[in-house]
């Protein structure tokens, strides 16, 4: 491994997350929750901070940063389109955009939806993707902003990404996502295992985040709505899968 990734649980539910590169020994943060858990983290570990990567403009992920920024200086890097709502920036990139960390490069992928101008950071070289409240394990963010077409073309975006792709998303919400997949592919016998491999993981306090790509292609109904066995359950066989992407989300907003 020429890198190393650390989650790091923040507030009640969230994930902030570091990537290491060793060759340059530059450190990203994707986003910040809250300053203490990311402070005690790079200082036991001895890391100097280079740059912080925001997904959106949610609290939760951007409170803590003026705090870390004090005894961390590093570049803030963020969305252009969302500058407006922000914290203060050093770079604003949009989809298509590269930011460099040493050896490593991430590419920017517009994934609006939960709110407009969230984007992700796909880091080909890590093998990971930080989607934070885009796509999410066994879920995916609630549309605040964005409408269900808008989540259903970010989805696609995320969906093409190699298989084993690491999806660094930002919150612990895996096991109620999970009871509501069940409600609308409840014959699918990757969910009901990985579901009980849900539970076993929380009732030890293990994280579910970052989850494989491939499982949440097999797994996440919000990435499944071609699936015949979705389709027969919801009655919607000939719609198409924007359509049942969007009625997959009504349901789980009244789940
Ligand atoms: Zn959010
Ligand atoms: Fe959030």
């Amino acid at each position: 491994m020429t890198f190393d990734l650390i989650t790091i649980p923040c507030l009640s539910d969230n994930y902030a997350f570091l990537l290491h590169d060793h060759e340059s020994g530059e450190v990203a943060l994707i986003d910040v929750p809250e300053a203490g858990p990311i402070k005690a983290e790079l200082v036991k570990r001895g890391w100097t901070l280079s740059q912080v990567w925001l997904t959106h403009h949610h609290w939760d992920h951007v409170d803590g940063l003026a705090d870390l920024l004090t005894d961390h200086p590093a570049k803030v890097v963020g969305a252009k389109a969302d500058e407006g709502r922000l914290p203060k920036l050093d770079l604003a990139v949009s989809e298509g955009d590269r930011v460099t960390l040493g050896t490593l490069e991430a590419q920017v992928l517009d994934v609006s939806g939960h709110t407009v101008g969230h984007i992700a950071y796909y880091v080909p070289g890590a093998q990971c993707c930080f989607t934070a409240d885009s796509l999410m394990a066994l879920g995916c963010g609630r549309l605040f902003e964005g409408t269900a077409p808008q989540m259903w073309d970010s989805m696609q975006k995320l969906m093409k990404l190699p298989a084993d792709t690491l999806i660094c998303s930002g919150h612990e919400y895996t096991a109620s996502n999970a009871k509501f997949a069940l409600t609308v592919d409840p014959r699918n016998t990757a969910l009901i295992s990985r579901s009980n491999d849900i539970d076993a993981a929380r009732n030890k306090g293990v994280p579910t985040v970052p989850s494989q790509l491939s499982t949440e292609l097999e797994t996440n109904p919000f990435l499944r709505p071609a699936d015949p066995g979705i389709r027969a359950t919801l009655g919607m066989k000939d719609a198409s899968d924007a359509e049942v992407f969007a009625e997959i989300r009504k349901l789980k907003d009244n789940f």
